[in-house]
């Protein structure tokens, strides 16, 4: 095994700012094989993400979290995201449902500790759940998006998954997003047409006004203090110092250093 840290990842993802979504996609597909898999929370890029992995054929499977309180609209989306585009989404749940987490521990998301709890329980750890199935995992932020993602590298590594996360979609800007929905009639979810900016659990998310943050509508209850569940590791604290271990080989490849396939 090898260890792979972020900072290692600097060239690389210097090079990447040149390259478009297709060919970073093209490119994890390539490196990683049956190990890469997208995570999509069924909004709008999580939407563009699915229609390129689709379109180009890639074969990628798609992981959703169901916390267990999602909105309807964003189930129906999962599903005609599947059946229409003929993608393989896997849904990862918590262990408990939220009525026995209820029961457990009491209405968590009403403080700030306890949203952190929440989240952690029925949206991380799902996820770290499948931790050593996958080596690359591809996600949807976008620098557009602001806040700790107006800085978010292309590539990154996520310790706790052990695992490679790839944003092919980090430098592309509203305009861009929005064009290619329209361009391409891709499916979203109808939420965003009813004034939510971003969408997650129904407990915790609001419509914004036109003049909001985009990520005002998140935990509104709780203040200005819970912006982010964790699920993305480079949502949360500065990543330059984490690293994961990784087959030698593999790392070799992305790191450019033993590979004929170079972009
Ligand atoms: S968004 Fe709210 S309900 Fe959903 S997991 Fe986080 S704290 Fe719990």
């Amino acid at each position: 095994m090898a260890r792979l840290s972020q900072a290692r990842l600097a060239p690389l993802n210097k090079t990447f700012e040149e390259r478009t979504p297709e060919e970073l996609l093209r490119w994890a597909k390539e490196l990683f094989g049956d190990r890469v898999a997208a995570i999509s929370a069924m909004q709008q890029a999580g939407s563009v993400l699915c229609h390129m992995i689709a379109r180009y054929k890639l074969d990628i499977p798609v992981l959703f979290v169901d916390t267990g309180v999602m909105f309807q609209e964003t189930l129906d989306t999962r599903d005609r995201l599947a059946s229409e585009y003929g993608l393989n989404i896997v849904t990862l749940q918590p262990e408990l449902t939220m009525t026995q987490q209820t029961e457990k521990y009491g209405v968590l998301y009403l403080d700030v500790e306890g949203q952190k709890r929440c989240c952690h329980m029925r949206k991380v750890e799902p996820l770290l759940a499948i931790t050593g199935k996958y080596d690359a995992l591809i996600g949807s932020l976008r620098r557009s998006d602001g806040g700790k993602r107006g800085e978010c590298p292309i590539v990154a590594v996520d310790p706790e998954l052990n695992a490679v996360r790839l944003n092919p979609l980090a430098m592309v800007d509203d305009d861009a997003l929005n064009g290619y929905i329209a361009e391409h009639k891709v499916i979203v979810n109808p939420l965003h047409a009813q004034g939510y900016s971003t969408i997650s659990c129904n407990r915790c998310t609001t419509p914004v006004l036109p003049n909001e943050p985009k990520r005002a509508g998140r935990w509104r209850h709780l203040g200005p203090w819970s912006m982010y569940c964790g699920i993305n590791p480079t949502d949360l604290d500065d990543a330059t110092s984490q690293a994961v271990e990784l087959p030698q080989e593999l790392v070799d490849r992305v790191l450019g250093q033993k590979t004929d396939f170079a972009i």
